[in-house]
């Protein structure tokens, strides 16, 4: 019963659902064979004239694939797919022109000329539908039960390649990003700040001392500290924040629309938290670390001199005596 109820809360619980989609890191990523692959055998199954893996963001949605549509994204307000996402079920739209949903939408009334549509949500293991894999055709048209389907089954091939995806950019020993699907994710978060005139802090942190926790503990122990710095961040951090592991005992954390003294004391919180830490099974050994922030600065051109900066950062933390946050 919990369960069930959990089930279909997920889908009024908007922040949630933005979460489970930022977790994917996958808005505004390159085309992949995996995503290419689905849409051109559904378009060939359906015979449709456009295919989409559509993507809910906050305010516009966005495509992972999309064949015989040359755009990107458009506004979450004009998308067929913001509507199918509303429910469990697959939405079948056999003649927009006559659904007073659609009738007026710009994507019925202009190109792509939208008549008939079917959207199977893509719901996570946690129950959130963050986006569709649907079909658009120019004609009105009926969707029979076999179509139908196959494309919920598709559908959960579209989220199990998001989740194979994600697995693949993880670091197993923490569950947090590897270094280079961190510094692709400081990379995006840059491009959408600057697009959107946001702030944006970088921070990257070492655990201090670390070689003497190994030497007097066992590498074993010193295992059992990172995944306990790994564990205590994910906790503190905000929902939006992302963390990686960006070397052995080297962590980064990117803060969207933070900047300032409001970032220094998100890196302090986190400074503390760190501290207080404790691995399990190890209660007796502590531990501090040494954290650099930078400021996404209009002189940052790209994700290399932003890290690069934060790098700095925390080598004049180091410098300054360990166990404290610098800029
Ligand atoms: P500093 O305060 O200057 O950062 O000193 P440090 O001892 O932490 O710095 P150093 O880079 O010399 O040593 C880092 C150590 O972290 C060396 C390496 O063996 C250890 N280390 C890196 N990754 C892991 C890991 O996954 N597990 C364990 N147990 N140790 C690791
Ligand atoms: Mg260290
Ligand atoms: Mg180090």
């Amino acid at each position: 019963m919990l369960s069930l109820n959990k089930h279909s809360d997920a889908l009024l619980d908007e922040h949630g659902r933005i979460c489970a989609l930022e977790r994917y890191s996958v808005l505004d990523t390159q085309p992949e064979p995996g995503f290419e692959k689905i849409t051109s055998v559904i378009k060939t199954i359906f015979e449709v004239p456009m295919v989409a893996i559509s993507l809910i963001d906050r305010e516009r949605q966005w495509f992972k694939s999309i064949q015989g549509f040359d755009k990107s994204e458009t506004p979450r307000s004009a998308s067929f797919c913001n509507h199918a996402i509303k429910t469990r079920e697959c939405m079948v739209i056999p003649d927009a022109s006559a659904d007073p949903r659609f009738a007026n939408s710009p994507l019925v009334l202009g190109p792509p000329f939208v008549r008939a549509y079917a959207g199977a949500p893509l719901e996570t293991p946690e129950s959130y539908n963050v986006g569709t894999l649907c079909v658009f055709d120019t004609r009105p048209r009926e969707f029979n039960p076999k179509e139908i389907e196959v494309l919920r089954n598709f559908a959960g091939l579209v989220v199990e390649e998001l989740e194979l995806r994600q697995a693949a950019a993880r670091d197993c020993q923490t569950n947090l990003l590897g270094r280079h699907a961190f510094a692709q994710a400081v990379e995006r978060v840059l491009r959408q700040a600057v697009q959107s005139a946001a702030t944006a802090s970088l921070v990257i942190f070492d655990l201090d001392h670390f070689k003497s926790v190994n030497d007097t503990w066992g590498h074993p122990a010193g295992d059992a500290v990172i995944k306990a710095v790994a564990a205590t961040c994910s906790e503190e951090k905000r929902p939006e924040d992302i963390l990686g592991r960006i070397g052995g005992e080297e962590f980064g954390m990117i803060m969207p629309n933070l900047a300032g003294e409001a970032a220094i004391a998100a890196a302090e919180r986190m400074r503390r938290v760190v501290e207080e830490a404790v691995a399990p099974d190890w209660p007796e050994i502590r531990f501090t670390g040494s954290f650099g922030v930078a400021d996404l600065d209009p002189d940052v051109a790209n994700a290399s001199i932003w890290m690069a900066s934060a790098d700095a950062a925390l080598y004049r933390a180091k410098a300054g005596g360990r166990n404290r946050v610098a800029t």
